[in-house]
């Protein structure tokens, strides 16, 4: 097995009455690309705001690279490589495709080499660098959202939700790029309901169920054990 860049054990996270997450633990190898799958209200956004810092009250651990992190801030776990692509496409509509992509950047050279490999994994992109934000389709807004979290050429990208909302051709090319982005060095982490396609992307995969792991195994026995609605995601 590899390495584990990405390493959650025992993670338990409340809203007010409400577990989300009851004692949670996996592992994201360096450049891997691990699903998490499960029915709606399951904890999978949860999980990732927890891994990027954003929940407070949280318990257990959370390590990168070895580093225990659990009482770092976001902007520090941004700084050592965790890139996070939120649920609901967050781009600026009032700026160019371009200039979403710089402002995610730290120096403006840098940023322009980095986002011509940005173009690369999505060339939609490309041919719409000078439209604004507001005119691109939801799947051009996707593939957006998803450049600006590569731009700081993060080491794990935590990606929730990509296929919300987009046809099924979109949703396809889309999380096709997953592959695009595991081969380029950048471990996946990726929250989705559209359980076949999440495993036809991803080497393992944890299935979560009421905010606890109920099945964790490679995807591809995942896939194979069909029928994943009704016997592990509630119906999803
Ligand atoms: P979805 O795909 O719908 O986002 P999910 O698997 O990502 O589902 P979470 O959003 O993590 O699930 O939600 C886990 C549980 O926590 C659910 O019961 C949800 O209702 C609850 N929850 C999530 N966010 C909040 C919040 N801000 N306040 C209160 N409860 C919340």
């Amino acid at each position: 097995m590899n390495t584990a860049l990405l390493e959650i054990e025992g993670l338990a996270a409340s809203y007010g009455q409400i577990e989300a997450l009851r004692g949670v633990s996996l592992r994201v190898g360096a450049g891997e690309a691990v699903a998490l799958v499960g029915a709606n209200g399951a904890g999978k956004s949860t999980l990732m705001k927890c891994v990027m810092g954003m929940l407070a009250g949280v318990s257990g651990v959370v390590r990168f690279d070895g580093k225990d992190i659990t009482t770092r801030s976001v902007a520090s776990r941004a700084d050592i490589g965790i890139g996070y692509s939120p649920e609901g496409r967050r781009v600026f509509s009032g700026l160019t495709v371009h200039e979403n992509l710089l402002v995610a950047s730290r120096d403006k050279d840098g940023g322009r080499a980095r986002a011509e490999e940005v173009y690369a994994f999505f060339p939609a992109l490309k041919e719409k660098s000078q439209a604004m934000g507001w005119a691109l389709s939801g799947g051009q807004q996707q593939m957006l959202a998803i450049g600006r979290a590569l731009m700081l050429r993060p080491r794990l990208l935590l990606l929730d939700e990509p296929s919300l909302g987009l046809s099924p051709l979109l949703m396809t090319e889309v999380l096709n790029r997953v592959r695009d982005i595991t081969a380029s060095g950048t471990a996946v982490l990726l929250a989705e309901q559209n359980v076949h396609k999440a495993l036809s992307v991803s080497h393992r995969a944890y299935v979560i169920q009421l905010g606890r792991v109920v099945r964790s195994s490679a995807s591809s026995e995942l896939l194979a054990a069909g029928d994943l609605s009704s016997a592990f995601l509630g119906g999803s």
